[in-house]
């Protein structure tokens, strides 16, 4: 088939899915493969310059969103998956999608600028095997969804292999996470042989300070050994779970900075001081969290690279708007939705931090599905004792709704302040309606009752 024509096909079966009131774009993808086997390697003949690879466990869509931002405020044109199907049937529909505008827009197809695409940890090799990339960022690995999976060790060598597949890939590092240490170390390769090291970037926070808010952290660590001797690391600053400014006995250390910060994290936003070759800009994130200025910081890392100017940097922190879930805000009939999606303990922990003594309501929608992770004992290790104080309502939703009010329960939360019921749209319905004008509801849903929020939300929905 006519590549334009796979294209077109693609384009009509997602249009067709979304007139049935379906987001999917894994089965558009699967189609696509069938029209076109060597889809992504005709595709990547129409990116003209750089292509960003973005993986790790948290904070993929932002930092890749974030990314996006900039090089469109720099003037190019981006491909990108920004609704975070990161998997590769949703990644094809993505970039044939983009293809087809492009397209129509130009009535003959001509090359994208970039590419932007956030690719699940464990697909990254089937991606890379097809797809030439100039930059890996990884953000962290931290404990996700150990029935899909398995150990950190084992999801490092997925990105490994990913790594050895593309010879002149360059890597942008979390060097806070001592687990990233040596993933691009001793990769051997076919084609530039056995390179005993890549060329990668750091960056990292030389300091953070929490300023209108109690700082107090509960977040889960899972590696705190060498990621060389493996004795017990030492921190002389540790930020949250097991990112900090980490050594050795045996002198393997954080690495050297290329990107590093100093930052003010505030209730809603923070303020990064950033500094790269000897000079230093500040930026306003207007996100909460932490998390989050470590998202801006790996993006704002990537830019730099390019070299990008810091002015367009600014501007695109200042343009960018969270997808949905991640850190979004919604008006429903004058009532503020605040949505956070959580999938693991370390990243449920610090959304958690940002909601103490905060003057709302809260909806938790715990779903099992697939693409949650069958498995929901990580609710455990959610430091849920944030709550017992809570003195909102506490709505709680989806199929194992059951096991998050015992979790609840157990945190100390009282019985009488929550309101249980499997079926998403009713408990949203209730609680939205329950509530007065001017009043807010936070929601922490996992990744499927959050695919139920955005149905719900489409038709109610006027943004900020
Ligand atoms: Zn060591």
């Amino acid at each position: 088939m006519k590549f334009e024509k796979a294209l077109e096909y693609t384009n009509k079966i997602y249009r067709f899915l979304r007139r049935l009131n379906s987001e999917g774009t894994s089965l558009p993808g699967k189609y696509l493969r069938k029209f076109y086997p060597n889809f992504l390697k005709k595709a990547q003949t129409y990116v003209s310059s750089y292509k960003f690879s973005v993986t790790g466990t948290n904070g993929k869509t932002t930092t890749s969103g974030i990314l996006a931002q900039i090089l469109k405020e720099a003037g190019n044109s981006v491909i990108h998956n920004e609704l975070g199907a990161n998997m590769p049937n949703g990644i094809m529909c993505a970039i044939a999608l983009g293809l087809y505008q492009n397209y129509k827009k130009n009535s003959k197809l001509e090359c994208v600028d970039n590419l932007v695409i956030e690719s699940d940890e464990a697909y990254l090799s089937h991606i890379f095997r097809e797809m030439e990339f100039d930059y890996l960022l990884v953000t962290n690995l931290f404990r996700d969804q150990l029935d899909r999976y398995g150990e950190l060790d084992i999801t490092k060598k997925k990105i490994q292999e990913g790594i050895a597949l593309n010879p002149y890939l360059k890597l942008v590092l979390n060097a806070d996470d001592p687990s990233l240490y040596d993933i691009d170390k001793n990769i051997p390769n076919d084609k530039i042989g056995y390179a005993k090291r890549r060329e990668s970037i750091y960056f990292g926070f030389e300091s953070v300070e929490f300023c209108d808010f109690d700082d107090k952290s509960n977040s889960p660590s899972e590696v705190i050994y060498c990621p060389i001797c493996k004795s017990p690391l030492k921190y002389s600053k540790r930020f949250y779970s097991h990112l900090g400014i980490w050594s050795c006995d045996c002198k393997t250390k954080r690495p050297e900075l290329d990107v590093s910060a100093r930052v003010k994290v505030f209730r809603n936003y923070s303020i990064l001081d950033v500094s790269y070759k000897n000079k230093n800009i500040m930026y306003k994130v207007n996100l909460s969290g932490l998390y989050n200025a470590y998202n801006a910081l790996g993006a704002i890392a990537c830019a730099y690279t390019t070299g990008i100017d810091r002015k367009i940097i600014a501007k695109a922190l200042e343009n960018y708007r969270p997808v949905f879930g991640r850190a979004q805000n919604e008006n429903i009939d004058g009532r503020e939705v605040s949505i956070y999606l959580i999938k693991n303990p370390t990243g449920a922990c610090e959304v958690l931090r940002g909601l103490k003594n905060i003057d709302a309501n809260l909806m938790i929608a715990i779903n099992d599905k697939y693409a949650d992770g069958r498995d929901v004992s990580w609710l455990w290790d959610v430091d849920f004792e944030i709550l017992k104080d809570f003195r909102g309502k506490i709505f709680i939703s989806g199929n194992r709704c059951d096991d998050m009010a015992l979790r609840l329960k157990y945190a100390g939360v009282s019985l009488g302040n929550m309101v249980i019921d499997k079926d998403v749209k009713k408990t949203f319905d209730f609680a939205t309606q329950s509530m007065q004008r001017g009043e807010k509801l936070v929601v922490l849903p996992t990744y499927t009752a959050l695919l139920d929020l955005n149905k719900i939300l489409k038709n109610k929905v006027r943004r900020f």
